[in-house]
């Protein structure tokens, strides 16, 4: 079977090889089987014993007639079969042709296309031999692509990116190569290129030289990064310059309050006065720096800590309530009662910003007064502190350029009321960072309203908490003599505990209407003349059990009326309102004890404290010595550090250690955080009493503190030192040491 096949195949091989001697070998073959055939015919009808039959032989030879017309008749029709077959493969020949003809094209453009890419191209086997390069990588490589075609060839890699792999397995990666042109980043993407089954995958890598776009990058990475170092070195010189600023300035301020503490002829006192006010106004601008270059450097980090809204916003009042009752202005605050009592975020930040604003709207103002509500926003969780005030306004085109470091309003502005323009700048980025706005309406002449809204979290474990207990004053009258920004104040807050509240300005009109009812209480604004409230007070004695009058701290101590049965200082506090108007008082006598919500003041103990000073400045010594003697304590001033660390060593080995050490950051030769960390060491080796010790130091970057507290340091005061923080932190101290001395005398 397998013979006759390779017979027919090597006899049709000869066939299409030798056409000409295969026509002669069939040609003849025929002609020699039609002649034997016929002369075998004849010859047999002609022989002695073929019995010849004239009609037989005539059959035969029509027969044999026949049979050939009928094999030419096959024959003709085949061939005319076959003609038209091959017309038919003609024609599809041809368009195979057209076809093959387009590919050859199309295959030629792609190979074209692909050989001048810009990018490189390479193909390799999986043996890492290159079986295909395009001209960008032969130019790359320096070679032709029939030197590099065969071979492992590759580019010498001085430095690898990271690399990646895509989902579809493509590995994406940046290499810096070196190549006769020069070194060059090639971003590449490689992956396997699958041929016809049989042959094995090859490995394409395409690359893009971005050497320019990496130069540009890094070039760009450096600069950031020299940027973030001249920020930082700016933030740090700016925090040094301050740190130097702020101990002269300390001295200076420190001395003034000294100096105006003695007796002075008025000359001297306006001297010393403005000596003051300068060296304050010049704090006030450092800080306001110190703080702008902070935020400029994104060193702004916000604490999230629980604090009490109403308290906040009474401390702000407060705060800046001298300041307005100076010039004559009120300043009041209202916190809704629909607000949670704590809610989470940064305090401190938050003061800074509403004292600015109202700071600012006391200082626009020269009537009037200025008003501090505390509202919820308008999404949940927002809150909205209104800062609202009664001043000269701003103009509608200089409502938006404010918010931009160092401008102001106009020039006059700058001229009348001085300020460095910063203020809103800053308290505008806080606001930012804390994800909130600001925005103002204002109209010139008719005041300002700033609003700063802020997302407020409620604080964990606040819900359904209240700071006090409200009065329950439905069904009470309430008559409420006063005029201005506070009382109306007063009577929205009066009406939400229930009361049914009269606000009157005119005196007149109030004793008219006193015996028109029995009135719960009636409060008497002070602020619309002594006489006037006294004669408000005498008339109200007959019609209404609670009769409070309303003062300001600078006329808490004026003698009033004994018609009054108590008084309520201004700015109220909602708490002490509260309390008040909860109270059933005795009728007769004014009631002149301490305003319920203000804590007693914490004096320091009798003997005083034993107090170590380590300051390296004369004059910040002299001060402090100054300053602690005259709070009743004994002082020991120390240079340097190793002078401190040498007295505290005495005074413990002597048996007489020192209450407290006030420690200075920056001195010679040992400085305090240095100091600090041996009398530690020395406690902790000895078991010795523990000495709390108090940075005292005009750097007030974070990390400063961390070292502080690191070194262990039990606080922080910083310069130019508050006259009452530091009797606050020594009344603190000294009421703990006389909480341990009680402990020890009660132990058996
Ligand atoms: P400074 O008060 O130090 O000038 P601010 O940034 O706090 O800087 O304020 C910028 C300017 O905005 C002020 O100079 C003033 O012109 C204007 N401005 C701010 N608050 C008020 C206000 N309550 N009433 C009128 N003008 C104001």
């Amino acid at each position: 079977m397998d013979r006759t096949f390779r017979i027919k195949v090597r006899m049709r091989r000869f066939r299409r090889r030798h056409p000409k001697i295969a026509f002669a070998i069939r040609s003849f073959m025929i002609f020699s089987a039609t002649f034997g055939g016929a002369y075998g015919f004849v010859t047999g009808s002609r022989s002695e014993n073929s019995g010849y039959d004239p009609n037989a032989f005539a059959i035969g030879a029509s027969f044999l007639f026949a049979l050939a017309c009928l094999g030419l008749a096959t024959l003709s029709m085949r061939l005319r079969f076959v003609a038209k077959r091959m017309r038919k493969l003609a024609a599809h020949n041809e368009a195979l042709i057209d076809r093959n003809w387009e590919l050859k094209e199309a295959e030629e453009r792609a190979r074209s296309l692909f050989e001048s890419q810009g990018d490189l191209i390479v193909l390799r086997d999986h043996q890492g031999r290159i079986t295909f390069a395009n001209d960008a990588y032969c130019a790359l490589a320096g070679q032709a692509r029939s030197a590099l075609v065969g071979t492992r060839f590759d580019f010498d890699v001085l430095e690898q990116g990271d690399s990646a792999r895509e989902a579809s397995g493509t590995r994406i990666h940046d290499q810096k190569i070196s190549t006769p042109l020069g070194a060059r980043w090639i971003a590449w993407r490689e992956g396997l290129v699958r041929h016809d089954a049989g042959r094995p995958a090859e490995l394409q890598s395409v690359g893009r030289d971005v050497t320019d776009r990496t130069e540009t990058e890094r070039a760009l990475s450096d600069a950031r990064d020299q940027a973030d170092a001249a920020n930082r070195a700016k933030s740090r010189f700016l925090a040094m310059a301050s740190h130097e600023i702020r101990t002269p300035l300390n001295g200076i301020i420190g001395m003034g309050g000294l100096l105006l503490d003695t007796t002075l002829t008025p000359e001297q006192t306006t001297y010393a006065r403005a000596v003051k006010t300068s060296g304050e106004a010049l704090m006030t601008l450092i800080e306001e720096l110190l703080d702008y270059s902070k935020i400029e450097a994104g060193k702004l980090d916000l604490e999230q800590r629980p604090f009490a809204l109403s308290t906040l916003i009474e401390e702000v009042t407060e705060l800046l309530a001298p300041r307005a009752q100076a010039k004559k202005l009120e300043i009041a605050a209202y916190v809704d009662e629909r607000l949670p009592l704590e809610v989470t975020g940064d305090a401190a930040r938050l003061r800074q910003v509403l004292l600015n604003l109202a700071g600012n709207a006391i200082k626009f103002t020269s009537s009037g007064g200025v008003a501090l509500i505390v509202e919820p926003g308008i999404w949940p969780n927002e809150i909205s502190f209104l800062v609202r005030d009664t001043g000269i306004g701003i103009a509608p085109e200089a409502q938006s350029r404010i918010f931009r470091e160092f401008e102001q309003a106009d020039d006059r502005v700058a001229r009348t009321y001085g300020g460095t323009g910063l203020g809103l700048a800053i308290s505008e980025r806080i606001v930012k960072r804390m994800g909130g706005r600001i925005t103002l309406e204002s109209a010139p002449g008719k005041g300002s309203t700033f609003e700063v809204a802020i997302p407020l979290a409620l604080s964990q474990g606040d819900a359904g908490r209240t700071a006090f207990p409200s009065p329950d004053l439905s069904g009470k009258s309430i008559l409420l003599v006063a005029d201005g920004i506070e009382a109306s104040l007063i009577a929205r807050r009066l009406e939400r505990w229930g009361g049914q509240t009269c606000l009157v300005a005119d005196a007149a009109v109030a004793e008219a209407l006193l015996p028109e009812r029995s009135w719960h209480a009636v409060l008497v604004d002070r602020a619309l003349g002594a006489a006037v409230a006294d004669r408000v007070g005498e008339a109200a004695r007959a019609h209404a059990t609670q009769r409070l009058v309303l003062l300001t701290p600078s006329s808490r101590h004026e003698k009033f009326s004994a018609d009054f049965t108590g008084f309520l200082v201004k700015p109220l506090r909602a708490a002490s309102l509260a309390a008040r108007l909860a109270l059933t008082p005795e009728v007769a006598s004014p009631d002149l004890a301490p305003d319920p919500a203000e804590p007693a003041p914490v004096r320091a103990p009798a003997g005083g404290l034993s107090i170590l000073v380590a300051e390296d400045n004369e004059i910040n010594a002299l001060l402090m010595r100054s300053l602690l003697t005259k709070l009743g304590h004994r002082v020991v001033i120390a240079v340097h550090g190793e002078a401190a660390l040498e007295s505290w060593l005495a005074a413990s080995s002597a048996g007489t250690p020192y209450d407290l050490v006030l420690m200075d950051i920056q001195m010679p030769q040992l400085d305090g955080i240095e100091a600090t960390k041996r009398i530690r060491a020395h406690e902790a080796a000895t078991g010795s009493q523990h000495t709390p010790v108090l940075a005292l130091t005009a750097n007030t970057l974070v990390e400063d503190r961390y070292a502080c507290f690191e070194a262990g340091m039990n606080g922080f005061l910083i310069k130019p030192l508050d006259r009452e923080k530091l009797d606050e932190a020594l009344a603190v101290l000294a009421a703990a040491r006389q909480l341990a001395v009680e402990r020890q005398a009660t132990l058996p």
